[in-house]
């Protein structure tokens, strides 16, 4: 199926990712129509279209559906409701978002494929959670199943008897516990598929992050990444393939000596591609549009010597100035209004000689 120039694609979800997501499919001559049940979010005011609404209502869902000629998401945690109603225009699929849905169906999904991950268990009750700690010892983590992002729903446990109380801390929900991983380095696998299973991927970036939350990116990584990377390429690629999966596929390792971990997949554009905008022949969002659309996938050559991708985190926006002075900084802005703390405002990339 080819969706040509001058239809309409629909972004489920109004975030920075579909904001990009909407810029980028414009450049290629689409329509966007994006739904989120925001009241102004910053996808809405670059797509054509914006429908103010919930995911469970069906009748506004099939209305969306009917609008679109192919629907994609930039999150993932959507209702059975939505999924339904855009049937076969739904890409990537359904399939990508259960498995991204629930940690615990993720890591099933990872280790039956082939992916290393850190020792886990799920955690239901306080006895589960004083077991995962005398199973898997400490430090770990205990994280929820559903709904977490940027180290939201996350909690550490380190000292002997807190794993109770570290639970407690998320509020108690359906979760998993997971050893600490004693990475040398954090890194990802960012790749597209078409529904033919072609693939194409990016450089491996570097991920920095602090307090949960990705801060920079760096390409080339350099080592021990560089040396894992053929393995977790051909790891994140048998995933994508076992989901069938359409679009930009991300996933999230740890270098160990050990060799590469998975930590975790998006079935999507994710916040450590945002550096192929500037610094890719092809950016992550033109790509997933090209792929869902059924066009031929772009060139991810890299544009210069080293590309750095940093995030401005709540007040670090108020910097804008001072990166709009800064010679060949490229700086973008997602239009959110008032910076909080955590809050994703913007990112800017540096290319390097
Ligand atoms: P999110 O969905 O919030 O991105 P992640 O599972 O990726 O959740 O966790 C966020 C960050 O927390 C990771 O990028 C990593 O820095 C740290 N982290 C998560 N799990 C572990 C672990 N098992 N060992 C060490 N660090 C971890
Ligand atoms: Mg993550």
């Amino acid at each position: 199926m080819t969706v040509e120039p001058g239809s309409t694609i629909g972004i489920i979800g109004g975030g920075q990712l579909g904001r990009m997501l909407a810029i980028a499919a414009a450049e290629l001559g689409y329509d966007c129509h994006v739904i989120a049940p925001d009241l102004d979010p910053p996808a809405a005011r670059v797509a054509a279209r914006f429908t103010r609404s919930r995911y469970d209502d069906v009748d506004v869902l099939r209305a969306f559906a009917n609008s679109v000629d192919v629907a994609t998401y930039e999150f993932e945690n959507l209702p059975a409701e939505a999924l339904a109603e855009l049937g076969d225009k739904l890409r990537p699929g359904t399939a990508s978002l259960a498995i991204a849905q629930d940690r615990a169906v993720e890591k099933r999904f990872i280790e039956a494929h082939g992916g290393e991950v850190a020792r886990w268990v799920t955690v239901e009750s306080e006895d589960d959670a004083d077991a995962a700690e005398q199973s898997l010892g400490l430090p770990l983590v205990l994280k929820s199943r559903r709904l977490g992002y940027d180290g939201k729903g996350q909690a550490w446990a380190r000292e002997p008897g807190s794993a109770a109380s570290a639970w407690e801390s998320i509020g108690r929900a359906p979760a998993i516990a997971e050893s600490a991983i004693d990475f040398a380095a954090e890194f990802s696998v960012i790749l597209a598929r078409t529904a033919a299973g072609e693939t194409a991927v990016w450089d491996v970036p570097l991920n920095h992050h602090e307090g949960g939350i990705l801060r920079r990116s760096t390409v080339p990584a350099g080592e021990p990444v560089t040396a894992l990377a053929g393995q977790a390429i051909a790891i994140a690629t048998g995933l994508a393939d076992a989901l069938h999966h359409v679009g930009v596929f991300t996933v999230e390792f740890f270098a160990t000596p050990g060799g590469p971990i998975v930590n975790e997949i998006a079935p999507r554009v994710h916040n450590s591609g945002h550096w192929t905008i500037d610094g890719a022949a092809t950016s992550q969002f033109e790509q997933h549009v090209r792929a869902i659309c059924g066009l031929p996938l772009g060139s991810t050559r890299r544009l210069a010597a080293s590309v750095t991708m940093d995030n401005l985190i709540g007040d670090d926006v108020l910097g804008w100035p001072r990166l709009l002075a800064e010679p060949g900084a490229h700086l973008h802005l997602y239009g959110k209004g008032e910076p909080s703390p955590g809050r994703k405002m913007g990112h800017v990339t540096r290319l390097g000689e």
